[in-house]
């Protein structure tokens, strides 16, 4: 069963229909457990990925403060190979960043072959903060939802695979979050009095991601809603879509890497053979 919800292309999404208390009816042990199995699974086909060097990966993660980005790629991180591994946070734009199009410093750190990019924020908080707080006028952010798509579609005809998550939470939930972070030393450093301005602006920020979720949804480049009230849950359900999306390049990879292993030995043989 799919955990996270994969956003059929063509859809009107209204984030109202998925729960973020959702936990797969699985309990915290056996849902952590699954998710470690997945994690394991997601650090072979990973390998396997930087091995062949035929495609690259590009995971997106987006959701409102507190939402566990940061948690996310930890866990992901976990079980994976940091050579090939990179980790790229988009704050607000640099000066230099403004002077460019929106999709500039992200197309910068596209994963090459081989790699694994995750986007901690992205492309889309030039459809999402920028809407919200009208940082550009409406004509000008009116357009980037078919930016998006054809970079995102140049993406994945250089052999991307994409998956983008929307990590889900509730109001109470947030501020539970929020509040934890006044409590514990070592969540001190996340404080910030930005995130419970934003927190007023909750509703028009959902409606922002319905339409980024509406609009920039392909067969190839997907979204997927994540619940994640539970923090285990998160993990699992974004684990599982990663692996569930690898695994169909599993067979192919491993051919490339038999006839490379095989033309490589061959070589060996001649250059024995003197
Ligand atoms: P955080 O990663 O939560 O520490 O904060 C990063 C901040 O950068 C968030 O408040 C984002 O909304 C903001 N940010 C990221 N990208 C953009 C952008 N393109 N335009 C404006 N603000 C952005
Ligand atoms: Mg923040």
């Amino acid at each position: 069963m799919a955990y996270a919800h994969r956003i059929k292309p063509g859809t009107k999404v209204s984030l109202a229909d998925f729960d973020p208390d959702a936990d797969g009816g699985l309990d915290k042990e056996a849902g952590t457990r699954r998710a470690d199995e997945l994690g394991q699974e997601f650090g072979e086909l990973e390998d396997l990925l930087f091995e062949a060097g035929t495609h690259s990966l590009l995971i997106v993660l987006q959701g409102i403060d507190t939402s566990g980005k940061d948690g996310t790629i930890r866990h992901l991180l976990g079980y994976a190979n940091v050579q090939s591994c990179r980790v790229n946070s988009f704050k607000v734009p640099t000066p230099e960043e403004l002077a460019h199009d929106f999709l500039w410093r992200v197309h910068a750190k596209a994963p090459g072959r081989g790699e694994i990019a995750i986007f901690n924020r992205s492309h889309y908080e030039d459809v999402l903060v920028v809407r919200v707080h009208e940082l550009v006028p409406e004509p000008v952010w009116s357009k980037r939802y078919a930016h998006i798509d054809a970079w995102e579609r140049l993406l994945v005809d250089s052999n991307t695979i994409i998956l983008k998550f929307m990590l889900l939470i509730d109001k109470d939930e947030q501020e539970r979050r929020l509040l934890d972070r006044e409590k514990e030393v070592q969540k001190a450093w996340k404080l910030s009095v930005g995130d419970w301005k934003e927190r007023e602006f909750w509703d028009r920020y959902l409606e922002a991601y319905e339409a980024a979720l509406t609009h920039c949804t392909t067969e190839d480049a997907p979204w997927y809603v994540v619940p994640a009230n539970k923090k285990w849950f998160r993990n699992l359900a974004v684990t599982e879509a990663v692996v569930e999306r690898l695994r169909p390049y599993r067979s192919g990879w491993l051919e490339r890497l038999e006839a490379v292993g095989a033309k490589a030995k061959a070589e060996l043989e001649a250059y024995r053979a003197g």
